[in-house]
């Protein structure tokens, strides 16, 4: 059996090496940086930690079912806390909703907040969300994607039509609940696959499944960059080897065209019958990939927006602040709009993340404290140098009126597009391509290389998509195909 190499540690290669050497294959995994985890990075300033990407976990059986490949029980390796709220809302009229687990306690919170007639209709809207989850995840979600007859399945697709999956987002929430609040709880995560609410198909209410009603976590102990760390750590364990700090720098094939090598920036040359490249994309095809490789969904990407990310060490902490709370402002369609064409938002939805169970994240008695900004990424028209102080100014005072207090002088760490272009991803974001209809499931870059034999691909470009959850799948997908057993 032919030794493998996966480019990328971050989590969707490391779910793929997983899986390879769980299966008894030879696998390499080399990546660029320290230490694992990609976008589920970690960085400090004094005395403070801070996870640089994702705030918290959904779907936490599609991890589970990684590390039970390995044969390992995720209890012992990663145990987890579900959060109570998953997250809360604030509204710009000072009224506020608590997304809780469980369905009746959910009920009640909607009932508090929009009346008895919407709780009715929010139930049977819930179920909705229910159904919708059903049919898409073993169809499109968790199903490999590189072939367009799983795709092109016409009672699949009737019933996620019958479902109003191919309806705008917002249109099918508003055609099930009336109360604007309630219409953002279930729309904003539109966001997340890098659209507005009127522009996301509706099959994408299922990311509001994934988080309203299947929950949100969070590691026992330290911070959400402790999954890639026990991903190494289970990687290792099952036989892959880690080459941290080296970066792939050419794609090598053989006389058939299939691959056989990948070189490193050292000069030293990995000889490999599979590479399974789990990093930037669009980086990748400008150099890494032979040429052989050029996949024509990745002609004309169009990329999600990016974020302004500021980590503050507090010197004290935030009695009955939630792990996560999403501040909704006043001008929700315009702050869409101003996205879509590049410009900053006038009036921004602030997530404000607050890890108070991330024991050793702070000093005894301190917190750390996260604010993300949407913004637009380096494909707009901006002068970033100018406009990163402007939007943290602004940010500032935006937080001081929500009770935050001065933050002006609090240690900080900020990350913006630019600096997400540093980190290696392109146009400055780390979200990848957006979810429209024409960059999802058999449209979204294939998992193959179908002239490059050997060649395959995993993590947030490919199909499922951008999130935990999808590149946790996107790995499996890719070992699966490697090793033949892909449906
Ligand atoms: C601020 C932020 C918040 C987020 N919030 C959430 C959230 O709440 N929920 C959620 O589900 N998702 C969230 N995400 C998204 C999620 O983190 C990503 O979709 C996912 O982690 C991407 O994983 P990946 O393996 O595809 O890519 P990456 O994490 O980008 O990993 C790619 C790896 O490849 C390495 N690499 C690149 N080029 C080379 C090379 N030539 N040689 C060797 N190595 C190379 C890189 O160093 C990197 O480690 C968030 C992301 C960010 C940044």
């Amino acid at each position: 059996m032919s030794p493998i190499v996966v480019i990328g540690a971050g989590l969707g290669g490391l779910a793929t090496a997983i899986r390879l050497a769980a299966a008894g294959r030879d696998v390499t995994i080399v990546e660029a940086e320290q230490v694992p985890g990609g976008c589920c990075g970690t960085a400090n300033t004094g005395e403070y930690r801070f996870d640089t990407g994702p705030s918290v976990l959904t779907m936490p059986d599609v991890l589970a079912d990684v590390f039970a490949a390995a044969g390992e029980d995720m209890e012992s390796v990663l145990p987890l806390r579900r959060l109570d709220p998953y997250y809360r809302l604030r509204y710009h009229d000072g009224s506020h909703l608590d997304v809780v687990p469980g369905e009746d306690a959910m009920i009640e919170q909607v009932r508090g907040l929009c009346g008895a007639a919407e709780a009715d209709r929010y139930r049977r809207f819930r179920a909705l969300l229910g159904e919708l989850f059903a049919a898409e995840w073993p169809a499109f979600i968790d199903r490999d994607m590189t072939r367009l007859r799983n795709l092109a399945r016409p009672r699949v697709l009737a019933r996620l039509a019958a479902l109003g999956g191919f309806r705008r987002l917002e249109s099918l929430v508003e055609s099930h609940l009336t109360d604007a609040r309630l219409v953002k709880a279930h729309t904003f995560q539109a966001l997340y696959v890098g659209l507005a609410p009127r522009q996301a198909l509706g099959i994408y209410a299922v990311v509001a499944h994934m988080d309203t009603v299947g929950g949100v976590f969070f590691p026992r102990y330290g911070g959400m960059h402790a999954i890639p760390q026990a991903m190494a750590a289970v990687a290792e364990k099952a036989g892959a080897q880690i080459r941290y700090g080296v970066r792939a720098a050419k794609v090598e094939t053989g006389p058939g065209g299939g691959v056989c090598a990948v070189r490193l920036d050292t000069g030293e040359r990995l000889a490999a019958g599979h590479v399974v490249v789990a990093c930037d994309l669009p980086r990748a095809h400008a150099g890494l990939l032979p040429e052989t490789a050029y996949d024509w969904r990745l002609r004309r990407p169009r990329y999600s927006p990016s974020c302004l990310v500021l980590h503050f060490g507090l010197d004290r902490r935030l009695p009955g602040q939630a792990h996560h709370t999403l501040h909704i402002g006043r001008q929700w369609a315009a702050t869409f709009a101003a996205l879509k064409e590049g410009r900053p938002q006038p009036d921004p939805n602030l997530l404000v993340t607050y890890p108070e169970t991330d024991g050793d994240a702070a000093p005894d008695g301190h917190a750390t404290l996260t604010v993300l900004e949407p913004t637009t990424n380096l494909h707009g028209a901006n002068d970033w140098d100018r406009l990163t102080p402007q939007l943290e100014n602004r940010l500032f005072r935006r937080l001081a009126d929500l009770g935050y207090g001065d933050l002006t002088t609090a240690p900080r760490l900020t990350f913006d597009p630019p600096a997400w272009a540093r980190l290696g991803h392109s146009a400055g974001t780390p979200f990848a391509l957006d979810h429209r209809f024409t960059q999802t499931a058999w449209f979204r870059p294939s998992g193959v290389a179908r002239r490059v034999p050997g060649l395959h691909f995993a993590g947030m470009y490919t199909a499922p998509g951008v999130g935990v959850p999808p590149v946790l799948i996107s790995g499996k997908l890719a070992a699966e195909r490697v090793l033949g057993t892909s449906r």
